[in-house]
């Protein structure tokens, strides 16, 4: 640990995190990395820690004295600003970000996304504080090509579907289409921010995730998350394999999306935090734009590679196609494709992705199958013997 330089050679000095959200997918794999690969501290809040208990216990852990939690909801708690303070960088991963929750709770949504993260923008620019927030791909909305007619031979040009920092326009559906709630509260906080940096001088970094997965996304429903809930794709489909039920595929599954392996998007956040006179002043694409498939083929990788993993041959039928409506309810829609352009933290930061899709989903199903492959065994039996 001890030498490490930046990209620019100089010396890499230990500094204080203030990391909001901390206790989510993402901090989880952020802490880790944290604690097991540099000298920094960490500031970890959050409403609940059940995904680093691991890094916080036992006292004897090698980082211990490098890491603290603060339960706090950040919409109520005086707290805050004093960690703020204490901290040299605050990272803002605190937000309602599953899809289920934006045309069914858009408030919840709005409040989450924008509301509860100006208080957080406003101490870093006060109190002279870097900040790195976490936006969303899903501010690019569709592509322009979703508009095109449908034979139209531009759609195989990537003018139109690529999607740039710095050049793409964000495209939203109609207010009736609650869907956008989050893209365009998260949209607000990026120009917010964007805004901060112009007038009042805030060092900040912002950074859209492309579908970052992973072991410790979500939950499976009825295990270690409500019964009824909905979480995202990786979690609806692991959920659906581990009980032997056919994958739920949405208006035919034929959305597209690039999928990242959560460690490989690690990598890129830590040279953030460490080249912050390349990382400041820039929004950042995090994807790996060359895991694209079509929902339908995700869900076909998904069963091949969990009959590999767990031994189990796949059901007959695996796949069934369900309606949006039926689905997630009134005023869902969707992002058609979603390809981010690399140019900019190319250049930046020099990184790239590395794991290939069906790499990612082969470690991630292993940890799911070992995780929840028994208690769902138990689940489903109690429910038949009732
Ligand atoms: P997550 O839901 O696992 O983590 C968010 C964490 O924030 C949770 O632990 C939650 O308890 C906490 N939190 C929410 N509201 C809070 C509050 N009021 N006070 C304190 N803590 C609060 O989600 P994630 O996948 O880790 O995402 C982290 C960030 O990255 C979010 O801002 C999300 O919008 C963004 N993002 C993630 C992805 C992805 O691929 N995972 C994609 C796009 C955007
Ligand atoms: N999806 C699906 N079946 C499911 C869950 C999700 O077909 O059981 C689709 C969803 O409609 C979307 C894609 O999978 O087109 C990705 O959904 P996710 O919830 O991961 O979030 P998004 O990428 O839309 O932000």
């Amino acid at each position: 640990m001890a030498g490490k330089v930046d990209l620019d050679g100089n010396p890499i000095k230990p500094i204080t995190i203030c990391m909001i959200g901390a206790g989510g997918f993402i901090g989880s794999h952020l802490c880790e990395k944290l604690m097991a690969e540099t000298p920094h501290k960490v500031l970890a809040v959050d409403v609940c820690n059940d995904k680093i208990k691991h890094l916080l216990e036992p006292a004897s852990l090698a980082w211990a004295d490098r890491i603290q939690f603060h339960r706090i909801n950040i919409k109520n708690d005086s707290r805050l600003e004093g960690l703020i303070k204490m901290a040299d960088l605050t990272i803002n991963l605190a937000a309602i970000c599953t899809p289920a929750d934006y045309n069914t709770r858009p408030l919840d949504t709005i409040y989450s996304n924008f509301i509860d993260a100006l208080p957080v923008v406003k101490y870093c620019s006060e109190n002279g504080k870097r900040l790195i927030h976490f936006s969303t791909c899903e501010v690019y909305g569709k592509t322009i090509g979703a508009f095109l007619p449908k034979n139209s031979p531009l759609r195989q040009d990537p003018t139109y579907y690529v999607l740039m920092e710095d050049a793409s326009p964000c495209i939203f559906g109609p207010i009736e289409k609650q869907r956008w709630s989050y893209a365009c509260a998260k949209q607000l906080i990026e120009r917010l921010i964007y805004a901060e940096g112009a007038e009042n001088g805030l060092e900040f970094t912002i950074v859209r995730p492309f579908n970052w997965i992973g072991p410790r996304m979500d939950f499976i429903p009825g295990i270690d998350g409500p019964s009824e809930g909905v979480p995202r794709v990786l979690a609806c489909f692991s959920n659906n394999l581990l009980r032997r039920e056919p994958l739920k595929l949405v208006d035919g599954g034929e959305s597209q999306r690039t999928f990242i392996y959560i460690k490989d998007a690690i990598e890129a956040v830590l040279l953030m935090i460490e080249n912050p006179a390349r990382a400041n002043g820039h929004i950042f694409n995090v994807g790996n734009p060359n895991n694209e498939v079509t929902v339908r083929q995700l869900a076909e990788m998904m069963t091949q590679v969990y009959s590999k993993v767990s031994g189990e041959s796949s059901i007959e039928t695996p796949t069934i196609d369900v309606s949006s409506k039926e689905f997630y309810g009134e005023g869902y829609d969707d992002s058609d494709k979603r390809i981010p352009d690399m140019t900019i933290i190319n250049k930046q930061l020099g990184w790239n992705p590395k794991t290939s899709l069906w790499d990612l989903l082969e470690s991630t199903l292993t940890y799911q199958h070992r995780t929840y492959a028994e208690a769902i065994k138990q689940a489903m039996s109690k429910t038949t013997a009732n």
